[in-house]
């Protein structure tokens, strides 16, 4: 059966995978979500183990593309967007980390940016934009009308992540705004080196001013005849592709189906959203943690049941985690039977009793981030990162605080009764080159992915932080 989503609001019509991806945000302002989560029996999960990353996406992803995507299509996105390791390391014991960082701009956001382009593209070819959906699609054309305009503003890993998913994909041009002083070099970098159909502009502003001119142009009748799409992580096509990485670790390290204890670094919350509907969808999780940077409105709302969103959100080395009212938060609420809106509004009580059940959730301050960054090399010689650091350290906290409980009267660290622990490290070290010379003394060796970017020419617009202008760039541009 097709996947049918809903609005987290209820106050929009349902609709198909297709739709969903193609308008990014529901009209009544909420976020779509698959009314039925699919199954996976166990002893499929259990296979996994034998499976290459792009055949265990092509089993997962199968369940929500069904009757939209054959098979043999789904099979060759697949293939295409999952040509890079995902590594599993040991650290000590049976507590591993998963390096989300080998996709082309080195952070997890390549796992799922990648795939819901290629999603559009193969949607967009089915409506006839006239473009075979069987090619590639690689082309440098200069956009033109009737064509998808992604429209983004971001602070850093999304605009590369999402520019560089987009980048030569046929039939849709992209539009990236960044704040000029808020973004390092090497982030604008990977936006600005791209070019064909990636449009970058340096706004001279802050990033809250991109967004707000993104938005306006969203909602502008002038420029009603472009057709504006956003690819953000409300998008529900940022957010399925996220659940296999869960799966492919889990069946990669388990040894008696035991569940696992999983900790994940987050922000906007949709890389946990992806291992919550991995855990509906079959996967044997005792516990997410789900560890925030400074910004701690979420332990908070878990542990009172009281949801204040932070204004303006707090600043932190974790900067891609700097949210003080996570987008995706209306998801993870559903998912527990509640209701809450895009302003953060609790309409319907989720089951509190559940969520603590499954979920540890633990803020990590800068302080104790660095400590971590420190600690796993020192101890361990494994390399973190500020994200994954986040993620270590609260995995750390609930090794120390509830698993003492967890293990009940099954001794002390006897190895067999450690439970298996995953924590996800969502950027690569070499992304953050001051902080880790800094703390370590060495230079992170940099990926392929980042190699010669320091070299390359750059191409992008600089623009005042003026509605007017970006309004005129627009029709210029897609006349
Ligand atoms: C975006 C990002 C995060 C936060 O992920 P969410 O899905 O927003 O919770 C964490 N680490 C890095 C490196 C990121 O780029």
């Amino acid at each position: 059966m097709p996947s049918v989503l809903y609005s987290t609001n209820l106050r929009s019509p349902d609709v198909s995978l297709k739709d969903a991806l193609l308008q990014g945000q529901a009209p009544d302002k909420g976020l779509y979500m698959p009314r039925e989560i699919p199954r996976i029996p166990l002893d499929e999960i259990v296979g996994f183990r034998d499976k290459s990353y792009p055949e265990i996406a092509f089993a997962v992803l199968k369940r929500y593309t069904q009757g939209l995507i054959p098979d043999d299509g789904l099979i060759r996105l697949c293939a295409e967007c999952y040509n890079y390791d995902v590594p599993l390391e040991k650290v000590y014991d049976r507590n591993y980390l998963m390096r989300l960082d080998q996709g082309p701009t080195a952070s997890f956001k390549d796992f799922a940016a990648r795939m819901m382009a290629r999603m559009m593209r193969y949607f967009l070819a089915q409506e006839g934009a006239g473009h075979d959906r069987n090619s590639p699609g690689v082309s440098d054309r200069v956009p033109s009308r009737g064509e998808l305009v992604i429209l983004t503003a971001t602070s850093g890993d999304t605009g590369s992540a999402v520019a560089n998913a987009f980048h030569n994909v046929d039939g849709i041009s992209m539009v990236v705004l960044f704040p000029m002083k808020e973004v390092s070099a090497r982030q604008r970098k990977q936006m600005t080196t791209l070019g064909g159909n990636v449009t970058v502009i340096g706004v001279d502003g802050q990033f809250d001013d991109c967004q707000a001119l993104v938005k306006r142009a969203f909602a502008d009748p002038d420029l009603k005849r472009i057709r504006f799409s956003s690819a953000n992580s409300i998008n529900i096509g940022r957010l399925l592709p996220q659940a296999v990485y869960y799966l492919y670790a889990w069946a990669r390290l388990q040894e008696n189906n035991e569940a696992a204890i999983i900790s994940v670094p987050s922000g906007n919350f949709g890389d946990i959203c992806g291992g919550l509907i991995a855990r509906e969808m079959g996967l044997p999780v005792s516990r997410y943690v789900i560890a925030t940077n400074a910004n701690d409105e979420f332990p908070k709302f878990v542990a009172t049941g009281r949801y204040e969103k932070i204004v303006p959100s707090r600043v932190c080395i974790s900067n891609a985690m700097n949210v003080g009212h996570p987008s995706n938060l209306p998801r993870l609420v559903a998912l527990y039977g509640g209701a809450m809106d895009e302003q953060g509004k609790v309409t319907k009580e989720p089951d509190f009793a559940a969520m603590r059940r499954d979920i540890y959730s633990v803020s990590i301050n800068d302080e104790e981030t660095r400590q971590a960054i420190k600690n796993a090399w020192s101890r361990h010689k494994t390399m973190l990162e500020p994200h994954g650091a986040v993620g270590w350290a609260g995995l750390q906290k609930y090794l120390a605080d509830e698993g003492q409980r967890d293990k009940g009267t099954k001794g002390q660290s006897a190895d067999p009764s450690m439970p298996l622990c995953v924590s996800i490290e969502t950027a690569h070290p070499a992304k953050f080159p001051e902080e880790i010379q800094r703390l370590l003394n060495v230079d992170p060796p940099l990926p392929p992915s980042l190699a010669g970017l320091d070299t390359k020419p750059e191409h992008y617009e600089k623009g005042p932080n003026e509605y007017g202008w970006f309004k005129d760039f627009l029709s210029r541009v897609f006349k």
